[in-house]
């Protein structure tokens, strides 16, 4: 059985981005429009010699309402189902509330759960990370999913043996 990783964050923080690099497919609908991702969505994918399911998700805000409110339920179903969550936040717009939601519902998961900052082309990676470890997720790994800096070594991390 190849794991199942899941993508995870509020809207606009580039899950879909990171989708369509991992599977090299237009399958996920990127826009700068957040929530645009209505459903799970799921994707083969390949990088270096790893293989695995991505589940795109299309973001949780923690205000949920309406068709939000289903958005928000994919995205649980989708951590339920995953071997892993890659809980995305956007390391240009900083920490919000509603990535604090999302957090303290990861730390009642009991799920392997790595905390991603997105974004971090052209800004101080350093910096941009450091705001993110009061989530109390653990490590902290900054990639840039337009560029593929980090992600190749995020998904070692991610699929390591356990
Ligand atoms: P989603 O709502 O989480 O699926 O986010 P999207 O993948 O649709 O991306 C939202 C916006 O962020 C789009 O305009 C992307 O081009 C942009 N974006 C995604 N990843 C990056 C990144 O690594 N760096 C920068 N600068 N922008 C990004
Ligand atoms: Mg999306």
């Amino acid at each position: 059985m190849m794991p199942v990783v899941a993508l995870v964050g509020r809207p606009n923080v580039g899950k879909s981005t990171l989708f369509n690099r991992l599977t090299r497919t237009r399958d996920a609908l990127v826009a700068n429009f957040p929530g645009l991702t209505r459903d799970r969505q799921y994707g083969q994918a390949k990088i270096g010699e790893l293989e695995f399911i991505v589940v795109d998700t299309g973001g949780i805000d923690g205000t949920e309402e309406g068709i939000e409110l289903k958005m928000a339920e994919q995205s649980l179903a989708a951590i339920d189902e995953a071997d892993v969550v890659l809980f995305m936040v956007d390391g240009r717009a900083g920490l919000s509330s509603a990535d604090e939601g999302i957090a303290a519902h990861l730390r009642r998961c009991h799920k392997r759960t790595l905390l991603v900052v997105n974004k971090t082309d052209g800004i101080d990676a350093d910096s941009a990370v450091s705001e993110f470890y009061q989530l109390g997720l653990g490590e902290v790994y900054p990639i840039a999913a337009t560029h593929g800096r980090g992600v190749l070594s995020l998904i070692e991390i991610a699929l390591a043996p356990q």
